[in-house]
């Protein structure tokens, strides 16, 4: 094969972790991850969705986003807290707490889906506005976080565990 064949090849290649089509593999995925991340800080309108997007690209990319249980936990938790508490730009200051105070985090059980989603970074690119980028990056952490159904009562329960120690003071 010569190397313009290969390089085709590559430019092809789905995204083997969360299957966004011809990206150019996992680094072109990335790229587009940081092209929107780009936008995102260039302008603050868009930059509101970027807690959003970060969460939503770790849940499509745990192999390389939650590899230890404090950022498994912080992105599940965290996408938790994003679509049954509302929205933030920041992470909320009791999650916060509980993530940067906690020693032991529960190992991931089961493991993550295979499956992580039918909307991935490619759908989010290139919006006119800021609202509908809002909209899209919306759609794309919903459908991650649907992929992690498996995970739905474990990321409630670090919630849950995130408020009460936050009430206590702690
Ligand atoms: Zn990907």
């Amino acid at each position: 094969m010569d190397h313009e064949a290969t390089w085709e090849l590559e430019e092809a290649a789905d995204c083997p972790s969360c299957g966004a089509p011809r990206v150019g593999g996992l680094d072109g995925c990335r790229a587009l991850f940081d092209r929107l991340g780009e936008r995102e800080f260039s302008d603050p309108e868009f930059f509101r969705a970027h807690r959003l997007t970060v969460d939503a690209y770790s849940l499509q990319h745990p192999e390389q986003f939650m590899k230890s249980s404090k950022s498994a936990a912080a992105h599940l938790a965290g996408m938790c807290w994003s679509m049954e508490r509302g929205r933030s730009t920041h992470l909320p200051a009791p999650l916060k707490r509980w993530v940067d105070g906690r020693k032991n985090y529960a190992r991931l059980t089961p493991p993550p889906p295979r499956a992580r989603g039918t909307v991935t970074v490619i759908d989010v690119l290139d919006a006119e506005d800021a609202a509908e980028h809002e909209r899209r990056v919306e759609a794309w952490a919903r459908s991650a976080w649907s992929a992690w159904a498996g995970h739905w009562s474990q990321a409630r329960a670090w919630v849950v565990e995130a408020l009460e120690g936050s009430r206590a003071g702690v």
